[in-house]
């Protein structure tokens, strides 16, 4: 019988680097598909409809909602993201893991429905660090970039709710944790039993 895939639940504070590790993961790995979530935020310049996020509207969210069409949903900084449910089931069911990058509200949500997912916090090496890479970023407002940086001193504490802590000091180093914590699920007795069962 086959495996079910693995449902990766990754969060972490702006500018720890979460995007650039999970891209570098899928990069890697040709068996984790990325969750293309919902927003109602603007694009950022270089961000494509479909591929980064879906870009919608507020009214259109909200249906979204009334239809029970995501898995969970979070505002974040002003704007709505959401989780597209169907989506997630089929492709774990297929046997492929699937990858949320999502906010640690919307973490904490998906936890309590869905028990089996991997929970992953990503931190940087320092704040002082954190502060750098938002402020290279370059595309916050002065005033969304301070926001980020409080928020990021309040969410480190929600690590505790988490099962892994991944400091991101090095793209690679942190990406082949990712992988090394993957490997370890996959070994986790639970997972296995079906196999076991048949041997
Ligand atoms: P950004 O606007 O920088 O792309 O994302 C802002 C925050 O929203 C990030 O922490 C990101 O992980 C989170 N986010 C992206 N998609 C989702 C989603 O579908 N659900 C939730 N709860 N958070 C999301």
């Amino acid at each position: 019988m086959k495996r079910k895939g693995i449902l990766l639940v990754v969060s972490g504070p702006s500018g720890a680097g979460k995007g650039t590790v999970c891209k570098e993961l899928l990069n890697r790995n040709d068996n984790i598909d990325l969750s293309i979530s919902v927003t109602t935020r603007e694009p950022r310049p270089g961000e494509i409809d479909g591929v980064s996020y879906y870009f919608t509207e507020k009214d259109d969210f909200k249906k979204k909602i009334d239809e029970e069409a995501f898995l969970e949903y979070a505002e974040v900084y002003g704007n709505f993201y959401g989780t597209p449910k169907e989506k997630v089931f089929e492709k774990l069911e297929s046997g492929r893991d699937v990858l949320l990058e999502i906010d640690i509200q919307g973490a904490l949500k998906v936890k309590k429905i869905y028990k089996d997912g991997v929970f992953i916090f990503i931190v940087p090496p320092s704040m002082q660090e954190l502060k750098s890479r938002l402020e290279l970023r370059g595309t916050e407002t002065r005033e969304s970039m301070i926001n980020r940086f409080e928020s990021a001193y309040r969410e480190i504490n929600f690590v505790f709710s988490y099962d892994y802590v991944v400091v991101n000091d090095e793209v690679d180093l942190a990406t082949n944790k990712l992988e090394a914590i993957i490997e370890a699920e996959k070994c986790r007795v639970h997972r296995e039993k079906n196999f076991i069962e048949g041997l």
